[in-house]
């Protein structure tokens, strides 16, 4: 079809050969990957194209980094004034820091004080380490199926079907054995398994990290029990509440999934959607456990160049500008993510397709599985062939979706409701030929 990029003439299957002499399997992150040799050249508001001139309505949406859409003006004008300016000094602060700050703060109703990073993974890196630092605790307890970034503390994955989720546990080979053995596994909206953790290592868990929905395995929403117990556990133990925000944190609202759950967590890390495409990260959390990063009074090391650099600041500034002077962006993204997951129910109801729809605010995920889905337990019935089967077919009409069977897609601020119901009739007629053969 028009839209297939793995006819073995195209620019992005040359591209693609060429990339797998010079990078590991040919890209820069295992997840791009996908035995398809995607190649973009460019996008532009909900759309991007590939070398080949195709253009695709992204859902995607770099996993959730672009939040506004591609290229937005909104934060690429003031991006390109900051370029020639502000690179980067080493020593003492820039206005742009402070001024971030001062917006996550306003933002999140659990924040006090916020440090910026580079990425999501060096915020959860920061959160835990400073929970083992604030209580003195080694052990973490993170969700079957939670994602938190690449490094050793939040290394251990699924302990069951692997498969589904990340291929490895844990998900990767080098980790320390002390990290691992540092991880336990709680399963989502299942307090029991959390109080029983507690009761087996008294005094010992420094902290429960979660994902508030966990996106990394498409969206299971929380109950508000869960969350509230959740809540009260940890502070009932001594330990640390982390919302890894990273994807939550200012696409379902400006204050992120803690401002529409009500429940205020001790840590909360940031990422992806924050700065639109831009690279940066942060932490916030209350001034009495933000103050052990002081690098006086303290004693957590905060360290890194480019932490709080200009262009990201920037970014992260025009894009929660825009959303605070914009709160229709989440009357938008929600009710188009609804049109979404509403007419996908319908689609796989009249077809009979053992199938679930799943999602909250913009980000809708199909299982191929039937409901109800609330934890990761659920998850395991996933007909991960029939995903991909669903996906491919999507990509050839033009439709991008993420790849993994388990994860989710996403409505940008730049989709249009005639955008997702292009894609329902597009759904509809792969769904009804999948079924057919
Ligand atoms: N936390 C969550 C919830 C994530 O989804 C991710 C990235 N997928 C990370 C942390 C890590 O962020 P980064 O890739 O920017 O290091």
């Amino acid at each position: 079809s028009d839209h297939d990029p793995r006819g073995s003439s195209t620019r992005g299957w040359a591209l693609q050969q060429a990339a797998a002499e010079v990078l590991p399997g040919g890209v820069n992150s295992a997840t791009r990957y996908v035995g398809h040799p995607y190649a973009f050249g460019g996008g532009d508001g909900a759309y991007v194209v590939d070398l080949d001139g195709n253009r695709y309505l992204d859902y995607h949406a770099a996993f959730g980094a672009i939040l506004l859409g591609h290229n937005s003006p909104v934060v690429d004008d003031p991006v390109r004034a900051a370029v020639g300016t502000l690179d980067l000094f080493g020593l003492g602060v820039t206005e742009l820091e402070v001024e971030l700050a001062t917006r996550v703060i306003e933002a999140i109703p659990s924040a006090e004080m916020m440090i910026a990073t580079m990425s999501g993974s060096e915020a959860t890196a920061q959160a835990v380490r400073l929970a083992r630092a604030a209580t003195g605790r080694q052990l973490l307890v993170k969700f079957q199926g939670g994602f938190h970034g690449w490094h050793d503390a939040v290394a251990r994955n699924v302990i069951s079907r692997p498969e589904l989720a990340y291929g490895h546990d844990p998900l990767s080979a080098g980790i320390l054995d002390t990290a691992l053995e540092s991880t336990l596994i709680a399963e989502f909206n299942d307090l029991d398994s959390v109080r029983a953790l507690f009761e087996q290592f008294p005094e010992r868990i420094a902290a429960v990290i979660m994902e508030p929905i966990p996106h990394n395995v498409g969206a299971l929403v929380p109950t508000q029990e869960f969350v509230d117990g959740l809540r009260a556990l940890t502070s009932e133990h001594g330990s640390l509440l982390i919302f890894d925000e990273v994807i939550t944190g200012f696409r379902h609202a400006l204050g992120g999934y803690q401002e529409i759950c009500g429940v205020r967590p001790d840590l909360t890390t940031f990422g992806k959607g924050m700065a639109n495409g831009y690279p940066i990260g942060g932490l916030a959390g209350p001034r009495s456990l933000m103050e052990r990063f002081d690098g006086q009074k303290g004693d957590v090391l905060l360290a890194g160049t480019f932490n709080g650099y200009a262009i990201g600041a920037t970014a992260a500034i025009a894009t929660i500008d825009h959303l605070r002077a914009n709160p229709d962006f989440y009357t938008r993204t929600h009710a188009l993510g609804e049109r979404m997951r509403s007419g996908l129910a319908s689609i796989v109801a009249e077809l009979g397709l053992e199938a679930t729809v799943a999602g909250f605010g913009g980000v809708f995920s199909l299982y191929f599985a039937a409901g109800p889905i609330r934890g990761y337990r659920d998850l395991m019935r996933n007909d991960d062939q029939a995903y991909a089967g669903f996906h491919r077919r999507m990509t050839d009409k033009g439709f991008l979706m993420i790849p993994m069977s388990l994860k989710r897609n996403h409505v940008s601020g730049s989709h249009t409701e005639e955008d997702v119901d292009r894609t329902l009739d597009a759904a509809r007629d792969v769904l009804a030929g999948m079924k057919a053969d």
